[in-house]
C-alpha cells in the first residue's frame, strides 16, 4: 500500500481554507521612530503606509531610543550571538544583570530568562509537575497554549477550573488528596477578552489548600502597578505569588521570557528543565536592551497612565457608535464579529481601503462563534488615529449590515 502524503497535507490545508481560518501573514515592516506606523507590502509587492492596531508592543518600547541604543551598543561591544547555551559558554554579564534586574523589579529572590514566554511557561510548568511528588495542576480553562502544553508535558494530574470561577477552583482543591502537591496556574490579564483574574481570592484559596500559585503576567508586566510589576503588583499581592512568569516581548517590546520566584524553585528549573538547558541563550544585545526597557518602563508611570487613558477613550468612542465591544477593565479592546470569514473580510477592507492593520482573531485562538478583531491602542495612538479607526469601522458596519451593540 502506498501512502499519498501530498493528499494528506493538501486536505489538511483545504479544511482550514474551507472554514475560513487559513492563516495569512500580512507583511508589515515597522519604521523606527514612527510607531505605530508601518509599511504594508501587499501580495502584489505594492507598498503602502498603514497604522498598526494589533501590536503586542503595548508601549512602543521596541522603538524606544534608550532601548535601541542599548541594543546597538552591546552588539558593538560583544557581537551578535551569545555563543552557546547558558551552561556552555553562553552566559554573559548581560544575562546575569538582566536576571538580577528582573528579581529587583518583581521583589523576588531569583529569576531565570528563557528564549520566549512560551518556552518559560512550558519549561517551568512541565518541570514542576514532573518534580513534585503526586502532583496535580489546577489550570484555568482559558489559560494560554504555552501553559497547556507545559502541563501536558509534565504528565501530572490535571484539573481544569471554569474560567475565573473561584468556587469551582475551591471545589476541585477540596476534592484532591490533602497530602499531594498542588499548583494553581492562571493568568492575570486574559489577552483575548481583556478580563482580569480575581488574583487575591485565588491566592487565598490556594493558601488554604496548601497549593503553590503560578501566575502568567505576560499581559500585565510593564502595564499595571505603580512600577509596572503587573496586576499582582497593582493589587499589592506580588509577594504572595509563588512563581510569576512574564515576557520581554509585549510591554517591554523585545523578545524572551522569564520566571521569578524563591531561589530554590528557580534553581530546580535551571537545573532540570531541558528547554532551558539545551538551547542557545538570548543574544547579549537583547538582554542589554531588555535591561534598558525594564528600567525605562519602571521609571515612567506616565506610560501606564497614558495606556489606560487611550484604551478607555477608544472603548468610549466605539460604544458611542454602538460597535459591539467586549467590556473589560484592561487596555485591550476586543470587537466581536462572531464569524471567521466576515472577520477576515473586515480586516482586509480595513487594510486595503483604510490603511488600518488589525489581524482577524479566529479559532482556535478564540472559541468558534466568538471571532473578533482585537485592538491594542498604545500611548502613541493619538486622537486622529482613533477617529479614523472608529469612523472606518462605522462605515464598514453600515455597508456590511453588521449587528451593533444593544
Ligand atoms: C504571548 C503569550 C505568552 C508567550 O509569550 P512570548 O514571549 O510571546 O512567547 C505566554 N502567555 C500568554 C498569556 C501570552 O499571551
Amino acid at each position: 500500500m502506498s501512502i499519498d502524503y501530498d493528499k494528506i497535507f493538501d486536505d489538511a490545508l483545504k479544511n482550514l481554507r474551507h472554514e475560513g481560518r487559513y492563516r495569512v501573514f500580512n507583511n508589515i515592516t515597522r519604521k523606527k521612530g514612527e510607531f505605530p506606523k508601518a509599511i504594508y507590502n501587499n501580495h502584489f509587492g505594492v507598498k503602502s503606509d498603514v497604522t498598526v492596531w494589533c501590536s503586542n508592543d503595548y508601549l512602543g518600547m521596541g522603538q524606544n531610543p534608550n532601548v535601541v541604543e542599548a541594543f546597538i551598543n552591546a552588539v558593538n561591544l560583544v557581537g551578535a550571538g551569545a555563543g552557546g547555551t547558558r551552561n556552555i559558554s553562553g552566559t554573559s554579564n548581560y544575562h546575569v544583570e538582566l536576571e538580577n534586574e528582573l528579581s529587583r523589579f518583581h521583589k523576588k529572590d531569583s529569576s531565570l530568562i528563557f528564549t520566549s514566554g512560551y518556552i518559560a511557561n512550558e519549561c517551568a510548568l512541565s518541570t514542576l509537575a514532573r518534580f513534585l511528588p503526586n502532583s496535580t495542576i489546577f489550570s484555568d480553562e482559558n489559560n494560554h497554549a504555552s501553559m497547556i502544553e507545559g502541563i501536558k508535558k509534565g504528565n501530572s494530574n490535571k484539573k481544569i477550573w471554569k474560567h475565573n470561577d473561584i468556587n469551582h477552583l475551591e471545589y476541585l482543591l477540596k476534592n484532591t488528596d490533602k497530602n499531594s502537591s498542588k499548583i494553581v496556574a492562571f493568568e492575570s490579564v486574559y489577552s483575548m477578552d481583556g478580563d482580569f483574574a480575581p488574583i487575591e481570592e485565588i491566592i487565598n484559596i490556594s493558601k488554604k489548600y496548601n497549593a503553590l500559585t503560578y501566575l502568567d503576567e505576560v499581559h500585565g508586566v510593564g502595564l499595571y502597578g505603580l512600577f509596572g510589576g503587573g496586576l499582582s503588583q497593582k493589587l499589592g499581592v506580588q509577594e504572595d505569588i509563588d512563581i510569576l512568569e512574564g515576557t520581554l516581548a509585549k510591554g517591554f517590546g523585545l523578545m524572551g521570557g522569564y520566571i521569578t520566584a524563591k531561589s530554590n524553585i528557580i534553581d530546580v528549573i535551571r537545573s532540570y528543565a531541558p528547554g532551558f538547558i539545551f538551547t542557545t541563550s538570548l543574544p547579549p544585545s537583547l538582554a542589554a536592551a531588555a535591561i534598558a526597557s525594564i528600567r525605562f518602563v519602571r521609571n515612567n508611570n506616565n506610560l501606564r497612565e497614558s495606556l489606560y487613558e487611550r484604551s478607555q477613550k477608544l472603548k468610549q468612542m466605539m460604544n458611542n457608535k454602538n460597535l459591539p465591544i467586549i467590556e473589560n477593565k484592561s487596555h485591550i479592546v476586543p470587537l466581536l464579529v462572531k464569524d471567521p470569514k466576515l472577520c477576515k473580510e473586515i480586516s482586509d477592507i480595513l487594510l486595503n481601503d483604510y490603511s488600518i492593520y488589525v489581524q482577524p482573531i479566529n479559532y482556535p485562538t478564540v472559541p468558534k462563534g466568538l471571532e473578533r478583531l482585537r485592538f491594542t491602542p498604545t500611548p502613541l495612538h493619538d486622537d486622529e488615529k482613533m477617529e479614523h479607526l472608529v469612523n472606518s469601522l462605522d462605515k464598514i458596519w453600515m455597508s456590511l449590515k453588521l449587528s451593533r451593540a444593544a
